[in-house]
Parts: structure tokens; C-alpha cells; sequence
């Protein structure tokens, strides 16, 4: 039936189709047939489709370059990622969507300090909190969340370890950065060392 509507449209989009469109004058009819019906053509058809697909490659040019079917292949691939990553229905992910709403294949990061900064899963009170792990807050009692940033940019217990990262800057201009990311890597792994000391206990 595809086979039809594609030799009905206006537009061939192959070279199979234009070569089969040669091929008609007003001496042919073209039908569609329920397959498997006993029709003599219909059963060749099947045989040599079944024997075409034993074979290891693909040995007709389909008019459309492998490069094209890379290329949509791509931005079928990206716009689906892309629909996903914006409609996330459980919430989950949302504050590293709220950084980076656009998808990137060549965004890639492999530094778990940096992880941490962007997912808000490190050592803090937030997160321990939400995974029922640590009932706490920090102790400098000056932000309710207690989230990572709280340590990159605000804690004053930490406040000695820290520059160049100051509230207001923005998280993802300041992982881009590499002295930004060794001064946010000192502070993290300061609160990790002195976790005893910066948290307080809620009980
Ligand atoms: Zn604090």
C-alpha cells in the first residue's frame, strides 16, 4: 500500500520510485493485493523479499545519501532527548534542567565535584535530609535549604576557602571555569573533611 501512495505522489522522493514510473504506460494497473493469496506475482515478490533479506549489506542506492539518514537520524534522536528532558513528569532532575534546559551531546563532565554543583546530590543537609540519611542543617543557621550552593557560595564557615565563587554568580558559568571548579573542589571536600563540625543536628 506504501508502495502506492508513494508512485501517487506528485514529488518522487527516490530513484526507485522514478524508475518504476518510467516503467508504467496506460497498458499497466497497479492494485494492492492481500498478501498470501496465491497471486503469482505477489509470491515472487515474497521470495525474492525474503531472499534480499539474507544477505549482509544493502545493494541498492535508495537515492538518498547515507549521510542524509545520519543527519535525520540525529535530529530525530536529539529532538526526542530534547522532549523528554523538558517534560519530565516526576520532578526529578529539575534542578540540573533549570542550569542546562537544552540538551548537549558534547556537554560531558566527569569531575564529581562539578557533578555535585549541578545535580545538588553532594554533602549537605539538603541532601542528606531528602534520602532520609542525616536530620540536619548547617550550623551557620543563615540559609534553610542547605543546599550544595549553599557551600559553593555562601556558607560563611567556609568563607576562608573562597575567592572567586560570591552569591549571584552563576553556577554554570562558574564550572566553566577552572579555577572556579578548584576553589568549589577545596570548599567540597573542606565541608566532606569537617562534616562533624558544619552540620548541625535537627533532633
Ligand atoms: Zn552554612
Amino acid at each position: 500500500m506504501s508502495s502506492l501512495k508513494a508512485l501517487q505522489k506528485l514529488k518522487a522522493e527516490n530513484d526507485q520510485v522514478v524508475a518504476i514510473r518510467d516503467l508504467l504506460d496506460h497498458t499497466v494497473k497497479l492494485h494492492w493485493v492481500k498478501a498470501h493469496i496465491g497471486v503469482a506475482g505477489n509470491e515472487a515478490a515474497d521470495r525474492a523479499a525474503k531472499q534480499a533479506s539474507t544477505k549482509d549489506s544493502i545493494d541498492i542506492y535508495l537515492g538518498t545519501p547515507t549521510s542524509t539518514f545520519k543527519t535525520r537520524l540525529k535530529k530525530m534522536v536529539l529532538e526526542t532527548w530534547q522532549a523528554r528532558w523538558a517534560e519530565e513528569e516526576e520532578d526529578r532532575g529539575r534542578f540540573t534542567y533549570n542550569i542546562f534546559p537544552e540538551v548537549k551531546t558534547t556537554r560531558c563532565i566527569v569531575d564529581r565535584y562539578v557533578t555535585q554543583s549541578l545535580t545538588n546530590h553532594g554533602l549537605c543537609p539538603y541532601y542528606l535530609k531528602r534520602l532520609n540519611l542525616h536530620d540536619c542543617n548547617c550550623r551557620c543557621g543563615e540559609d534553610s535549604e542547605d543546599g550544595i550552593h549553599h557551600y559553593i557560595f555562601w556558607c560563611p564557615l567556609v568563607q576562608h576557602l573562597r575567592k572567586l565563587n560570591r552569591p549571584g554568580l552563576d553556577i554554570a558559568q562558574a564550572v566553566s571555569h577552572p579555577k572556579r571548579v578548584q576553589e568549589m573542589r577545596s570548599v567540597l571536600s573542606f565541608v566532606h573533611a569537617n562534616q562533624s563540625d558544619i552540620f548541625e543536628d535537627n533532633t
